[in-house]
């Protein structure tokens, strides 16, 4: 007996839009997609409760005439492509055919739409994946595409949705990647009944991304205008001092389409490197063009990926695009990168830090190598090790590497006689460490400390956001019962969001308050920054740290990164904040900070691990260093 069924369409479109219709964005992302295709100048998105309960688009497109209207909601039914050959040489977003029925698979659709010569507009309706009613109305030129009750069919699926709050910010981010890919159309953003973003359609895409992220981020960009072996970049390029806590503001397009492209990111890295710290993002909109053929956009579901058919040709289009641009390389050397070479940096305003770091991993080397060279007249055979301590980018890596003894003994086990893993309700460690006499630093980054026998190494990063991340979670308690433990700033600090942070910050707005960071709207996109919490402010931070406002946007991209859902919320604030407020490696502090710190250490619930659960501190006795000294065996 035949076993195999052909699935009925109603059957095949529900399994489809599992993998169109991830989550409200996606919805979006194909209604917005038919808009841009269908010619529209203007585009409005207008949705509720992120974009679960509704989604609306509007466009002034061409619209459709009745039959198509039809028609556009049976799956793999397209006026885009006519035969596959087509997909390489596409013109428009979408080619699949299946937007539109798996969007009526999984909710309640409405759509509304004219063509210019019609008399009457056409309204179809479809719940539950069948059409419910087809009829005239009245209607301007365009479509309308009115989506709600998401996933009300689908409990699993619905289930995976994340709090509005977090459907919100991805809409907002898409919208605005959208927008300025497509700086010809007007496009206007409405969340929960209000307008949160619209920018020109005036063609020019700076003006749209001022628009968007305000005058702060759109004067920090540099035109790139590129090409290289037919492929051309255009866009623009952030300066390397304007940068970001994620990678949320590199936007990537081929050939006018939003992708993510680990070809390109690395691009991306390899022309900021000299000049970016590290896990710190320049912003930039890279616009990708590539001929017929030279890439494949058919291999997602939802096209947020294509095949490129020579990454190397655009990893070298990107590096060099960028980096002519930034960093005003301008030698006529485009054809090969130059793996050496570093940008000279024209622009160094507000980059300080990233120029201060670079002598310290130098002298990190050259004390790497004179420890190297000591150890060498012990024993001759120091290959392993000069293998062990190779320069890696993490900069604290050397310290422990050089104390890697070269034994035949698996490393692993040598490391467990360094550092013995404390268990926090034993306080006889961290009585000992506060007990113990101050020697000095290491790398600017680590605390010596020495008791009669034993040499202690305290990371002065971790200890400290250990520190403040227990008295932010106290003092959470305190703000809660009526404190105000906050520092009100003198000057009100004035910030430009983009609008999905704006969106995220006026989503969880109770939270900062609750937490100590006041904040008002001013204005469609603006924050004032009245209070932090005070165990940011400056005298517990031991040393001057950057401006609250930088501070506060870093913590933003932190918490939009980290949470996903509400109870993450909570522990991602504290936590980020710690990390952020606290004093980082290389950071040059006093004797008596370092004393400071580690009484205040000592005062922690759990000592002996930082907020992110790495260890704070660990011990090393006298008689190991004989052993490794060969003193005594
Ligand atoms: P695709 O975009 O891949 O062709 P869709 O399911 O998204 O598939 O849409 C099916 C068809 O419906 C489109 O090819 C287009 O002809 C028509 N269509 C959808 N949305 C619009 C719109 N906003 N304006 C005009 N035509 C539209
Ligand atoms: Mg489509």
């Amino acid at each position: 007996m035949s076993r195999i069924n052909v699935l009925d369409q109603k059957t095949a479109n529900a399994i489809k839009a599992g993998e169109v219709i991830e989550r409200p964005v996606s919805v979006v992302k194909e209604l917005v997609d038919n808009s841009v295709d269908a010619g529209a100048t203007s585009v409005t998105i207008e949705f509720q409760n992120g974009g679960i309960s509704l989604i609306r688009v509007s466009d002034n497109g061409i619209g459709m005439d009745k039959e198509d209207a039809l028609k556009s909601f049976l799956i793999h039914a397209t006026s885009k492509i006519k035969s596959a050959d087509d997909i390489y040489d596409l013109t428009t977003q979408g080619f699949r055919g299946e937007a539109l029925a798996s969007i009526a698979a999984c909710s309640d659709v409405t759509l509304v739409t004219k063509q210019a010569d019609m008399d009457a507009g056409v309204l179809i309706e479809y719940k539950d994946g069948e059409l419910l009613r087809q009829c005239e109305t009245s209607a301007d030129k365009g479509t309308v595409v009115c989506v709600e009750n998401l996933f009300a069919n689908m409990p699993a699926r619905y289930k995976f949705l994340k709090r509005d709050a977090t459907e919100s910010m991805y809409i907002c981010a898409l919208v605005e990647k959208l927008a300025v890919i497509n700086p010809h159309i007007t496009f206007k953003l409405i969340k929960d009944g209000k307008q949160i973003m619209s920018t020109p359609g005036n063609g020019n895409m700076r003006d749209a991304i001022y628009a968007i992220y305000g005058k702060e981020t759109a004067s920090n960009l540099v035109q790139i205008d590129y090409e290289l072996n037919g492929l051309k970049l255009k866009g623009f390029a952030g300066k390397p001092s304007f940068v970001r806590g994620n990678r949320s503001m590199q936007y990537v397009y081929v050939n006018d389409r939003p992708i993510k492209s680990a070809t390109v990111t690395a691009a991306v890295d390899e022309a900021y490197k000299a000049s970016v710290m590290k896990h710190k993002y320049p912003i930039c909109v890279l616009c990708i063009y590539i001929p017929a053929g030279g890439v494949d956009v058919n291999v997602h579901p939802q096209k947020a990926e294509v095949k490129f058919s020579d990454d190397s040709a655009i990893f070298r289009l990107t590096l060099h695009g960028i980096r002519n641009a930034v960093f005003e390389q301008k030698n006529g050397n485009v054809s090969e990168p130059v793996q050496e070479a570093q940008p000279v940096i024209h622009n160094t305003t507000g980059n300080a830090k990233s120029l201060r770091e670079k002598p310290a991993a130098r002298s990190e080397i050259k004390a790497a190598d004179n420890l190297l060279k000591i150890l060498s007249e012990f024993k001759p055979d120091i290959s392993k090790i000069e293998k062990e301590t190779e320069v890696k980018d993490e900069t604290e890596a050397p310290v422990v590497e050089v104390l890697e003894e070269p034994s035949d003994k698996p490393s692993e086990e040598a490391a467990e006689e360094l550092i013995t893993e404390p268990r926090v309700e034993d306080r006889e460690l961290i009585d000992e460490l506060l007990s113990s006499e101050f020697v000095g630093f290491l790398f600017a980054t680590y605390i010596i400390m020495q008791s009669d026998e034993a040499v202690f190494l305290v990371d002065q990063h971790a200890a400290h956001e250990r520190v403040l991340y227990e008295r932010f979670g106290s003092r959470r308690k305190d703000i809660k019962e009526g404190g105000r433990d906050i520092e009100t700033l003198l000057i009100p600090q004035i910030l430009d969001l983009s609008t999905s942070d704006m969106s995220f910050v006026t989503d969880n707005l109770d939270r900062f308050k609750e937490f100590g960071f006041d904040i008002d709207l001013v204005g469609e996109r603006q924050i004032a920054l009245r209070a932090i919490p005070v165990a940011t402010k400056a005298e517990d931070r031991l040393k001057s740290m950057s401006k609250p406002s930088v501070m506060f946007t870093q913590i933003l991209d932190d918490l939009k990164r980290e949470t996903s859902s509400t109870s993450h919320v909570w522990t991602s604030l504290i936590q980020t904040t710690a990390c952020k407020a606290a004093i980082k490696a290389h950071d040059r502090i006093t004797k008596e900070e370092a004393l400071s710190l580690i009484s205040q250490l000592h005062e922690c619930n759990d000592p002996y691990h930082c907020a992110h659960g790495r260890p704070t501190f660990f011990k090393t006795s006298e008689t190991e260093l004989e052993k490794r000294f060969k003193r005594i065996v």
